[in-house]
């Protein structure tokens, strides 16, 4: 292997994996047990910037972010709200549950007027709720805004990634790839970067990632064909995926975003799009809470 490995950097061999092709993980789930992945790069801008407002921030049921927010404000102690979409159920998801033990205020409200909310019309918040949000830090859903796109960038500096040909990531807002496309820019690095869409038909995410591009590699492109039939959607084929990979490889990954990247970078390399003596470096962005999602038993670790 011709890069370093840190505690974080994890080389992996897999049955499938071409013996002229090398690859790599780097575990950003392994950062810290609750504030996982690319949550605490999006979120550190954007709570040094709340300084001493309380937090309001939102997110479904089972949202990575919302979870990653509550641990990062218990952390800071800052006091902070979710703002849930949808009624609330008569039993609580294990995310919300986990959120609500951490202290944050969970707030549930119907679609409609989670939908004008997250747009910034706070006109039509429950009138219980209008103090709060004149007052807070508005976080978006899943810290996607520059702030966290800005925050991304530091994920380039957790390792030496010069060695790097491509560098995968799954997507959702895009705001991760963005900070990775600019951290590249910044680093001198130029491998290929690519996103593993978690969604099926966004075909939006690159003029939103455009949008929050300072310069950087040129060559990145989203992959839209890696859903697995929409966004959360789960196929005995990714379970199986996510099983083979962790036996072979002890690396877990979550249903909604990394199970879907690793099954993305095994169909894509059965395609042969990685030229020979590439090295692939993947982000696991975390997100393993939400598994708890599955019924009990689908995955073996
Ligand atoms: C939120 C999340 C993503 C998506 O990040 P974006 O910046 O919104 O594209 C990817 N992976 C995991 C595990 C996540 O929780």
């Amino acid at each position: 292997m011709h890069f370093t490995t840190s505690d974080l950097l994890q080389q992996f061999n897999t049955a499938w994996l071409p013996g002229n092709l090398q690859a790599a993980m780097l575990r950003l789930d392994r950062i810290h047990p609750l504030v996982q992945g690319n949550k605490w790069f999006k979120l550190q801008r954007n709570l040094a910037a709340a300084g001493s407002r309380p937090v309001v921030t939102f997110g479904g049921p089972w949202s990575n972010h919302l979870h990653a927010t509550a641990a990062a404000c218990k952390l800071l102690d800052k006091p902070v709200t979710g703002i849930v979409r949808g009624e609330a159920p008569a039993v609580p998801s294990q995310t919300l549950r986990d959120a609500a033990g951490l202290g944050m205020q969970i707030i549930h409200v119907p679609r409609e007027v989670y939908d004008a909310l997250k747009k910034g019309d706070i006109a039509r918040a429950p009138l219980s709720l209008l103090p709060l949000l004149e007052s807070a830090c508005i976080i978006p859903e899943g810290g996607g805004n520059e702030a966290g796109a800005d925050g991304c960038e530091d994920i380039l500096d957790w390792g030496d990634f010069c060695p790097f040909t491509h560098i995968l990531c799954a997507v959702g807002t895009g705001t991760t790839l963005a900070g990775l496309i600019n951290g590249a820019g910044k680093r001198g690095l130029t491998p290929e970067i690519w996103g593993v869409s978690a969604l099926k038909g966004a075909f939006s995410l690159e003029d939103e990632i455009r949008g929050l591009l300072k310069g950087g590699p040129g060559k990145w492109s989203v992959l839209h064909d890696y859903h697995e039939g929409g966004f959360a959607k789960v196929t005995p084929e990714l379970i199986t995926e996510m099983n083979d990979f962790f036996r072979q490889t002890g690396i877990p990954t979550d249903r909604v975003y990394t199970g879907k990247m690793v099954l993305a970078f095994r169909k894509l390399t059965a395609a042969g799009k990685f030229p020979p003596g590439s090295k692939i470096l993947m982000i696991h962005t975390g997100g393993l809470q939400g598994n708890a999602s599955l019924p009990q038993g689908s995955l073996h670790f």
